[in-house]
């Protein structure tokens, strides 16, 4: 299996703070830094067990084709048998990603990092809101299941809203590594890195205190069987990160993403 990284700078969608169209080169970065080596934890290194080709960033226009450009990349990674991790930019590029996996694979299977649900009807007016993509990836039917974790913000129109399209919510208070269902495939997975607590992620737009922490996240997805059909990793804000700690997570979660993705072949 090959993995294809696909960056995605676009943060019109965002509804709080602009600059998580930053992220792509952010993560590149600190990937490409000498500061770590490119081993994922199970023991696979990327670019030497795991092939991974980078077509660099989409020329988005944050015009209403982008939903398009961004379905049409990702059609073409799995086309081409390779696994999409798409770098974000804000969370409305899941719709889009979702939505073109759906046609190669059927519904998926989902799950979801985050400290907010995404499932708003609507937010300030805006359907493709960044609050609002699970909203519609399960509206359109394109996904059957769809579990979520580090959920820390739930008001009543959200907690409707789960109930309505039967999301499996595991909320912050009650969470545990192991209470996590890991759904069966054709799996995908959504990393919000304000699902971490901002101590272990403080370049996010949305501050949301009483987070994950970065072990207890790789501790779910190193319960994946694998292989998945592709991820991504968004709503970095480089302009609020700190040291560059939260590139450098996002950086570590491409590699252990990469490995779930060589899972088919151990
Ligand atoms: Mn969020
Ligand atoms: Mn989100």
């Amino acid at each position: 299996m090959r993995v294809r990284l696909i960056g995605l700078p676009t943060d019109s969608h965002s509804s709080f703070l602009r600059g998580a169209a930053e992220g792509p080169a952010a993560i590149r970065a600190a990937l490409g830094s000498d500061h770590s080596n490119m081993t994922a934890e199970c023991g696979l290194e990327l670019r030497k067990d795991i092939l991974v080709e980078d077509i660099g960033d989409l020329p988005l226009q944050e015009d209403a084709d982008d939903p398009a450009r961004i379905g049409e990349a990702v059609t073409a990674a799995a086309r081409d048998g390779a696994m999409p991790i798409s770098l974000g930019g804000d969370h409305m590029v899941t719709g889009p990603i979702v939505a073109a996996l759906a046609v190669v694979h059927g519904p998926l299977n989902i799950l979801h990092v985050d400290a907010h649900p995404d499932l708003y009807a609507d937010f300030d007016g805006d359907p493709l809101s960044h609050a609002s993509p699970f909203a519609r990836i399960m509206e359109a039917g394109h996904a059957r299941r769809l579990v979520q974790f580090g959920i820390r913000t739930m008001n009543a129109h959200c907690r409707a809203q789960a109930e309505r399209f039967g999301v499996e919510v595991i909320e912050m208070r009650d969470f545990a590594p192991e209470r996590v269902p890991i759904p069966e495939a054709p799996l995908y997975i959504s990393i919000d890195l304000d699902g971490f607590d901002p101590a272990f992620a403080p370049g996010v737009a949305h501050h949301e205190p009483g987070g994950l922490s970065s072990r207890e996240v790789l501790q779910v997805l190193h319960r994946v069987r694998g292989p998945i059909v592709g991820a991504d990793i968004v709503e970095l804000h480089p302009g609020r990160d700190v040291n560059g700690v939260t590139a450098t997570l996002a950086a570590k979660l491409v590699k252990e993403l990469a490995a779930l993705a060589a899972k088919e072949t151990l």
